[in-house]
């Protein structure tokens, strides 16, 4: 099943466009059959979780962080991972710097714009990217690019103008900033508009694994 869907979506995305298999709330073998499927990405969203998984999976597996991500648990979460895509506010840029300074290991991140219409999402503004962007970069913080979620509704024009959206503000910046060039947007439901709109990156849980159980 694992194995047949990860082939489906592999043959589908076009080539250059990074496939994220987002393992939140999935049990370990599914994880070690995607693996043995060939996956190498994954992403968790909970830093308990994350922490049991890590020590359970091959070496060679890149970790990412798409969840909320709170200041007092980045030990438990910025030394195994290759990516924090869901870096949402500035005290959480300034303590992941500080992090990465004392312990002499530089993060890569993006940063999360606030697309879609809830109100309960995480998220930057568009001002606030441009003026992160604008300033000094931070020491041992690598900002790699964009990560976003659309609205979650069946309409795709909608979804295609939150992509839109993210898209210009990204394009804006890829080649002004060195490294800044990963858009991370498009998860199941989406994903095929996404790449449409400059996605590099997919983050695909339910199409992969099933339902989170
Ligand atoms: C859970 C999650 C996904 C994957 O969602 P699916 O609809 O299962 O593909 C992608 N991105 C983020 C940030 C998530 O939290």
């Amino acid at each position: 099943m694992i194995t047949d869907n990860l082939n489906r979506i592999k043959a589908e995305l076009p080539s250059g466009v990074e496939l994220v298999a987002v393992s939140k709330f999935h049990p370990l073998d599914h994880l070690k059959e995607a693996y043995a499927a060939g996956q190498r990405i994954f992403a968790e969203s909970r830093p308990q979780e994350l922490a049991a998984k890590v020590p359970a999976m091959p070496a060679d597996v890149q970790w990412h962080f798409i969840g909320h991500l709170q200041t007092n648990k980045l030990k438990m979460v910025l030394p195994y991972v290759s990516l924090v895509q869901s870096v949402d506010s500035i005290h959480l840029l300034e303590a992941i710097a500080s992090w990465a300074g004392a312990n002499n290991h530089p993060v890569d991140i993006l940063l999360e714009l606030h697309l879609g219409a809830e109100a309960s999402k995480q998220g930057f503004t568009e001002k606030e990217i441009e003026s992160i962007l604008g300033k000094e970069p931070y020491n041992n913080i690598r900002i790699r690019g964009l990560m976003g979620m659309a609205t979650n509704t069946e309409d795709e024009e909608v979804v295609e103008k939150d992509f839109q959206r993210i898209e210009r503000l990204f394009l804006k910046y890829k080649g002004t900033i060195p490294g800044f060039d990963t858009l991370s947007i498009g998860m199941s439901g989406d994903w095929p508009i996404a790449v449409k709109h400059s996605a590099t990156m997919v983050r695909i849980g339910t199409d992969i694994f099933g339902p989170r159980v």
